[in-house]
């Protein structure tokens, strides 16, 4: 099972960093080993002191392509959820200054937060979908697919050029803004519309 992540797939938050508005997706991957499931806790690890939130769409390939054309990209995917793509800033500011790979900041052990998986019907594949995350119940990040710079079926065609997309694997559909420093004790819970799908504690 692979996990990809889509960098600066909001205009928005590719500005609150500081960063260029990308002309092609930036695609990064963490390894199986980062899941996190649904309402396990989460433990801020002791190489970071500035470890961010990420609130994203993720999408469950369902069958194995490559080379995925425009018309059939819609059947390759079936579920969906909410999640969090724990991001070691400090250590990733590190590593952009020096132009080096993410995966320190990115990949480490947990990093990947996954909700429950809900049906992703035709009719949401056809519709925007918004999501959200609360930090002791307070809305911290919101987001809209139609607002991505890069749609889910783009970045399924865009990805299976490079990679043999495989049933299971996920992509985590990047970020809007609103983007923090998590603490000790603060409790997360994102949303997919109105259904709680995800849920942590910080430790
Ligand atoms: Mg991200």
């Amino acid at each position: 099972m692979k996990i990809f992540c889509v960098g600066r797939n909001y205009i928005d938050h590719a500005r609150e960093l500081n960063n260029a508005v990308p002309e092609e997706p930036v695609i990064f991957m963490k390894p199986p080993t980062a899941l996190l499931r649904n309402g396990k806790p989460f433990f801020i690890p002791a190489f970071s002191n500035d470890i961010h939130y990420e609130t994203e769409l993720i999408v469950k390939i369902s069958k194995n392509g490559k080379h995925i054309e425009s018309e059939f990209v819609k059947n390759y995917y079936d579920e969906l959820t909410v999640g969090i793509d724990f991001t070691a800033r400090d250590v990733q500011n590190k590593l952009k200054e020096k132009s080096l790979p993410w995966e320190l900041a990115k990949g480490f052990d947990f990093s990947a937060g996954v909700g429950t998986w809900i049906e992703f019907t035709k009719e949401m594949k056809k519709s925007s979908i918004s999501f959200r995350l609360d930090i002791n119940r307070k809305t911290v990040q919101q987001g809209n697919s139609s607002d991505m710079i890069f749609s889910i079926d783009s970045l399924i065609m865009y990805i299976s050029k490079f990679f043999k997309l495989q049933a299971g694997d996920l992509i985590y559909t990047g970020t809007p803004a609103g983007v923090g420093s998590l603490k000790t004790g603060d409790v997360l819970e994102a949303f997919v519309g109105d259904e709680s799908l995800f849920y942590c504690e910080i430790r």
